[in-house]
């Protein structure tokens, strides 16, 4: 990372709270604050990878607004993280699209659907009756087409996620060895999205008020959307392994692990973008509002199309509903790696330096 305004910033908090060491039991940001004298560049980019943002340190701060200090841990930490992205984007020229994320995955979105309507309004079964041809999704846009624009939309996309993991990596990682129980500990805080939990109450969305509700809610997003990947996987197995091809009634395991995965989603997405508008504003960086709204919408368009694809799978708006739906999805792919959607994969990679950090010892404060 580069010496900025936002990582100056950062620093001079993070030695405040080195000092103070009130807010140790909160997360795992402070433990790890503990373990250090000095904050390097990189080291501040994994402790703002590591936040997630609850706001508790800040509503229980004696050093925060109005106080003099000013000290603001989420706001703070959440600039350098926005700054991250931008410094481990590969390749380094589309940096710049973190800018103006919003606008970027909004116009994406938009060209994305317009890009696979005129495919497939090129093909004689778009608009096709209701019939035979209207219940086959290859009628449509075959299958080798789908096949070629997906893996290589969504190839690209998650070697440009493995490209950043790398960059963050060697500026933000550890010296140590990566073991097999750093390794496990990580995933399982991953996968529970422990730290979202705060010390045990949960998060402070708008108040000094604890609630579980931004960990229930990224709980549905999360599984929805790997229960809607399932639901692909399944399908693309039975399809090409097993040649049974689609549609496929609804009690199957594409169709049910789609369904309560798209319902998931539509639910977790929703609900964080409404938490978005009744934040405390404060404790927020909110120019990043627009990348994180747009990225929430795009995820929840791509649910509620796939369920609308679902309904309409035997009538003759199935061309229709089916362009639309793989329109989101390709413009998913395409704003993956310079979206919100990085901060899994660094928040894993700064998880799991925290696991293999555990056992250290903390430094005597000063
Ligand atoms: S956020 Fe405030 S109370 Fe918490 S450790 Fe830092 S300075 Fe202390
Ligand atoms: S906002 Fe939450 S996760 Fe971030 S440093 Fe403060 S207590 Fe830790």
């Amino acid at each position: 990372m580069q010496e900025t305004d936002a990582i100056i910033a950062a620093r001079r908090e993070m030695e405040i709270c080195n000092a103070c060491r009130y807010c140790e039991g909160f997360c795992a940001v402070f433990p790890a604050v503990e373990l250090r004298r000095e904050f390097s560049a990189g080291d501040l980019s994994y402790l703002a990878n590591l936040c997630h943002g609850c706001k508790g340190c800040y509503y229980a701060c004696q050093y925060s607004p109005p106080h003099e200090w000013g000290i603001n841990v989420p706001a703070a930490l959440a600039e350098v993280r926005a700054e991250s992205y931008a410094e481990y984007a590969w390749p380094k020229q589309m940096a710049g699209v973190f800018e103006r994320n919003g606008t970027v995955v909004s116009l994406v979105a938009a060209l994305g659907i317009a890009l696979v309507l005129l495919l497939c309004s090129l093909g004689s079964n778009f608009w096709v009756a209701q019939g035979d041809a209207a219940e086959s999704f290859y009628n449509i846009i075959p299958l080798w087409a789908m096949q070629i624009v997906g893996i290589a939309t969504f190839g690209y996309s998650l070697f440009a996620l493995g490209m950043g993991a790398r960059n963050f990596w060697r500026d933000a990682g550890p010296q140590d060895k990566i073991g097999p129980t750093a390794v496990a500990i990580a995933l399982w805080d991953v996968l529970t999205l422990k730290n979202l939990g705060g010390a045990g109450n949960g998060c402070n969305d708008n108040s000094e008020a604890f609630s579980m509700r931004r960990r229930y809610l990224h709980h549905a997003m999360f599984y929805g959307f790997l229960l809607c990947f399932a639901a692909t996987t399944t399908g693309f197995i039975y399809h090409s392994f097993l040649g049974w091809p689609a549609p496929y009634p609804f009690i199957s395991a594409p169709v049910l692990l789609g369904t309560v995965g798209g319902i998931l989603m539509v639910i977790g997405t929703i609900g964080l973008l409404a938490m978005k508008f009744v934040d405390d504003p404060i404790p927020n960086v909110r120019r990043l509002l627009g990348g994180d709204v747009a990225l929430l919408m795009l995820l929840a368009m791509i649910a509620i199309t796939g369920l609308v694809l679902l309904a309409a799978r035997a009538t003759g708006a199935m061309g229709l509903a089916m362009a639309i739906h793989l329109g989101f999805i390709l413009a998913f792919f395409l704003v993956l790696p310079y979206s919100k959607m990085v901060h899994g994969v660094y928040r894993s990679a700064a998880l799991l330096r925290r696991a293999i950090e555990r056992n250290m010892k903390p430094l005597g404060g000063e």
